[in-house]
């Protein structure tokens, strides 16, 4: 029973004033035992004006805005100058007389002025954004945009009203940066651009114009948009981007579009383009110019990528087992690659395996290409990943980067504030998948060595944060550990506390309620609650509002006979799963799982009873396997 069925009673049942009564205290206990999580004043607003729900659905006040982009985008691979014109229809869906404009323009991190969080070199440097035409609502806009940072703010001549749209019109241009990070000059005939567009920054429930620079960090915090966009290309240079190729047959040779279109219908690995055929100019249209156009709707971003030597692989294969939806897979990379050769194959295993598995929800797009460049960055139907010369590790962080498709993408979560809401999920699934094709030990040990071994072994108070904090307040390890590491060992605690079915259940119950949509760690909580019918509260409590880490100790052991008991201290604080692994004198050995529910009521100090059939023993072992131990010497017992 919840309090508003008690309000319905008390109103409507007045007889019944006894039964009332008890249901009225069973309602309030329920309330008071109830772990109550901190939840920010502003986020606690959103709740009151009913954006958002406390059974972790979204509000019946919910709202978000939209644009719809018509763009026209050009790159002169001689001057490595991006221009581009742009008509948004921005519909503002709130409630909200907006009086001001936020638009954001990512790559404005190149200027010198801009804030960055780490060091860069002269050659990522550049001026940024230039602004030749800005206009609103049918209005022009005499702005200068060299004084902007990653974000400008317009004061509006014309408010936009609630429940309206506008009309916003840009003419711009940048340069790509000669060091390539994650968008600009992979060589001097490949270029990665992304956030190659001024876009209207999100305006939300909880803060209402997003205006925090992006410093290189935090990465996407984006609205849902539909995107139609054209990119102008020089002869021989072949486009890939985010969305549909609505045209293959005005941009290439008739046998390059057959071989593309056959791909979109076969499991089977095409080489659309050789390095030959791109050599010999074999494979686009031979006019000066090729304008290739694209389609993507209700997505956070688009990007593409162009080069005039790249080697082109494509294949599909079904993502919707019930639909036999097909989703194309391709890579782009330079002939002497080594990670890339595979790409193709890999990215066909990542979209069954995600889809069928874990999250277990078909991929959401149409396509995936894997761009050889520097940055091992994901966009919405697009990787950016380099070049390792590594077979295994290029799969490793291919993985991972597809994995973002679900964690920001699918759910649109706000990265800036909340890393933890996607780098968590794409490091889980990372692991689970590597389960899939890796022995359990050596993925275990590539999840340690990479994601959790320096995190452990570092005693600095900086690695011990709340998750909880907010990414762009954290800095340094403070930020990776959050994002990375610790979080995706929250969720795997999660899923070993629930067992995979209930835990699938109260994870499909979150992304159903907020795919599409921009949840915050409160939906996430509230939706596992509801999802898994339990109050997991005080598990969210241990994992992301302490300064907790990992560190249990064998505290003291009774032997007699038939069993053992023994207390654990849990000196780290964290609610781990763990395994306690017992070895008989006769060298026989016996392992007991325990889940993170026997930290529910004490998280501190707990007594376990093994039971040893007898037989005497000669040691034991707590092992947390990837819940690594910040001191493991202090975890056995040796009798
Ligand atoms: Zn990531």
């Amino acid at each position: 029973m919840n309090c508003s069925t008690f309000y319905f009673l008390l109103n409507n049942n007045a007889m019944n004033f006894r039964l009332i009564l008890a249901a009225y205290f069973m309602c309030c206990w329920t309330v008071l035992s109830a772990q109550e999580l901190y939840v920010p004043r502003n986020i606690k607003n959103a709740y009151q004006n009913e954006t958002r729900s406390a059974d972790g659905k979204p509000g019946k006040n919910y709202w978000q805005n939209k644009g719809a982009y018509q763009m026209d985008l050009q790159v002169d691979a001689e001057t490595k100058v991006v221009t581009g014109t742009e008509t948004i229809t921005y519909s503002n869906n709130s409630p909200d007389t907006l009086k001001t404009l936020a638009i954001r323009f990512v790559n404005n991190l190149h200027k010198p002025e801009a804030p960055r969080s780490s060091y860069v070199s002269a050659d990522f440097l550049s001026e940024g954004l230039t602004i030749s035409n800005l206009n609103i609502g049918g209005e022009t806009y005499p702005i200068d945009a060299s004084d902007w940072g990653t974000v400008g703010t317009i004061k509006l001549n014309k408010a936009i009203m609630p429940k309206s749209h506008t009309t916003i019109e840009i003419a711009w241009s940048y340069p790509l940066s000669k060091q390539s990070g994650r968008e600009g000059q992979i060589d001097s005939n490949t270029f990665y651009v992304a956030y190659s567009y001024p876009r209207v920054s999100v305006y939300d429930d909880y803060n209402g114009w997003d205006i925090i620079p992006h410093t290189d960090r935090g990465e996407f915090y984006n609205d849902f948009n539909d995107y139609t966009f054209t990119v102008k290309a020089p002869k021989n240079y072949v486009v890939w981007a985010t969305g549909d190729l609505l045209n293959p047959d005005e941009v290439l040779q008739a046998p390059i579009a057959s071989r593309l279109k056959q791909s979109y219908k076969s499991d089977e690995i095409i080489h659309i383009a050789t390095a030959e055929e791109m050599k010999a100019g074999k494979v686009t249209t031979q006019q000066a110019w090729n304008v290739w156009r694209f389609k993507a709707e209700h997505i956070p971003d688009v990007c593409f990528a162009l080069s005039n030597h790249y080697v082109w692989d494509a294949s599909s294969v079904v993502v919707d087992s019930r639909t036999k939806r097909r989703a194309s897979t391709q890579a782009a990379y330079n002939e002497t690659s080594v990670d890339f050769v595979n790409s193709v194959k890999y990215s066909s295993y990542a979209l069954a395996w995600f889809s069928n598995h874990w999250p277990g929800v078909p991929y959401p797009y149409s396509k995936m290409t894997a761009v050889q460049g520097f940055a091992d960055m994901e966009y919405p139907m697009m990787v950016n990943d380099s070049e390792t010369g590594n077979d295994a590790f290029g799969r490793f962080v291919q993985d991972h980067e597809i994995a973002h498709t679900y964690f920001p993408f699918y759910m649109g979560t706000n990265e800036t504030r909340y890393a933890y809401m996607d780098e968590g999920w794409a490091t889980t699934l990372e692991y689970l998948i590597a389960l899939s094709y890796n022995d359990k030990k050596s993925a275990d040990e590539n999840y340690k060595n990479f994601r959790i071994k320096s995190y452990i072994n570092d005693p600095s108070a900086e690695e011990d944060q709340p998750i909880i904090s907010m990414s762009n307040q954290v800095s340094g390890v403070g930020y990776g550990r959050n994002s990375y590491g610790k979080a995706s060992l929250s969720y795997l605690a999660l899923k070993d506390l629930l067992g995979d079915e209930l835990f699938k259940k109260a994870l499909h119950t979150y992304m159903d309620n907020w795919n599409g949509k921009h949840p915050m760690p409160w939906d996430f909580f509230n939706s596992m609650n509801t999802g898994s019918a339990q109050d997991l509260n005080w598990f969210f409590q241990n994992w992301f509002f302490t300064n907790n880490y990992i560190d249990l100790k064998l505290e003291s052991i009774e032997e007699s006979s038939g069993s053992i008991p023994v207390r654990i201290r849990n000196i780290g604080g964290f609610a781990i799963p763990f395994d306690v692994l017992i070895t008989f004198k006769d060298g026989t050995t016996e392992t007991e799982h325990f889940t993170p529910a026997v930290w529910k009521d004490n998280s501190q100090d707990i007594k376990i009873t093994l039971k040893t059939k007898g037989k005497a023993v000669k040691s034991i072992l707590l092992d947390g396997g990837i819940f690594m131990d910040a001191t493991p010497q202090d975890n056995l017992w040796e009798g």
